[in-house]
């Protein structure tokens, strides 16, 4: 069994704790808050014990999550790092490449895994669509999430369009070669609404819209390739497949006629179980992770430039 410890259990954290305590390779030592009420509250949900300082916790355990605010990602992650854990520090990596590059070094030299938290490529619909998404030419991602206070130190591009970027790069494997984007703050003092278009070496164009004052939660992304197109929606874990048919003569007179449809539907396992389970296997068999602090830096890196791009726009 793993030794694990949660840092920060607010929202998310407090998904982490119950999430280690249903996996049977996780033994869940503690919890840290710096909101003591807090941490004891979720310590004696989850029977374990609380600690107020997460650098007391570190000599208890092998591996840990880092769920505190994204500003200080970099700092809690360091400290864990030189103790000597393994680490799964929430998406964004960190604030700034110059951090990112610091953990991904320091993991690399002490040979200690170092996970980011974008939860998405957990979604079952996602994992079901490796080998289906093939060069594709244009994604388009639509996410729409309802205001809560939360998250607000940093623009809903590293907060949210930061998840459909990923899975963007996920799929395509490559460069971005220009990057178009407009944003702007509504209620808070960052960018809350923002869309930006980014084209890749290919030539494939991605279009990502994220918005965190809607009044409705929308989490969807389309894929078009050659001979198909795939919807997927996040939330209900599903997607819809249209390949076009192989042997076709003359015009076909209804959409069926030339295209196969099947609908993909995920097993709604949750994703944030799926991720620390793997996160788990890559600490007990010293795999690599499923999602690499490299694969954060690159997210990190185009959400910054998209963030770059609308700052010069505002001007
Ligand atoms: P939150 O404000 O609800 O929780 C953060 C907690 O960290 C608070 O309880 C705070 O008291 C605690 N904290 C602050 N400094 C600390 C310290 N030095 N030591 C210990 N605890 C400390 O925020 P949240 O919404 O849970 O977000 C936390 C992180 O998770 C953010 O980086 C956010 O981007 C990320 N997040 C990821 C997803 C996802 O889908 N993967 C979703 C939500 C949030």
């Amino acid at each position: 069994m793993i030794k694990v410890g949660v840092i920060g259990v607010g929202h998310l954290g407090q998904h982490h704790a119950r999430a280690y305590m249903q996996l049977p390779d996780a033994n869940l030592i503690g919890v840290c808050d710096i909101n003591r009420k807090r941490a004891d509250e979720i310590a004696v949900k989850y029977r374990t014990k609380s600690f107020y300082d997460f650098k007391e916790m570190l000599p208890f355990v092998d591996a840990v999550s880092v769920v505190v605010p994204t500003k200080i990602h970099f700092s809690v992650a360091l400290e864990a790092l030189n103790a000597g854990k393994d680490v799964l520090v929430e998406k964004p990596i960190a604030t700034n490449l110059k951090e990112a590059d610091c953990l991904i070094e320091i993991a690399n030299r002490k040979n200690l895994i170092l996970q980011v938290g974008h939860i998405e490529r957990f979604n079952s619909a996602v994992m079901k669509l490796e080998g289906i998404i093939q060069n594709p030419r244009f994604i388009e991602a639509l996410r729409l999430a309802t205001f809560h206070p939360r998250g607000k130190d940093i623009s809903v591009v590293l907060e949210l369009m930061i998840h459909d970027l990923d899975i963007a790069l996920h799929f395509l494997r490559e460069n971005v070669k220009k990057i178009e984007a407009i944003g702007t703050p509504v209620i808070s003092n960052s960018v809350d609404i923002a869309n930006a278009r980014l084209e890749f070496e290919s030539g494939c164009v991605v279009n990502l819209t994220a918005s965190r004052i809607s009044r409705e939660k929308i989490r969807k992304i389309r894929f078009f390739q050659k001979d198909a197109y795939v919807s997927l929606d996040y939330i209900k874990q599903e997607a819809q497949v249209f390949c076009k048919k192989k042997m076709i003569e003359g015009i076909p007179e209804n959409l069926e006629d030339f295209v196969d449809f099947k609908t993909i539907v995920g097993d709604m396992k949750e994703p944030l179980v799926l991720e620390l389970s793997s996160f788990l296997d890559s600490v007990m068999n010293r795999t690599p992770p499923k999602v690499s602090g490299e694969e954060g830096r690159t997210a990190l890196s185009v959400g910054l430039s998209i963030l770059g791009e609308i700052e010069r726009r505002q001007m």
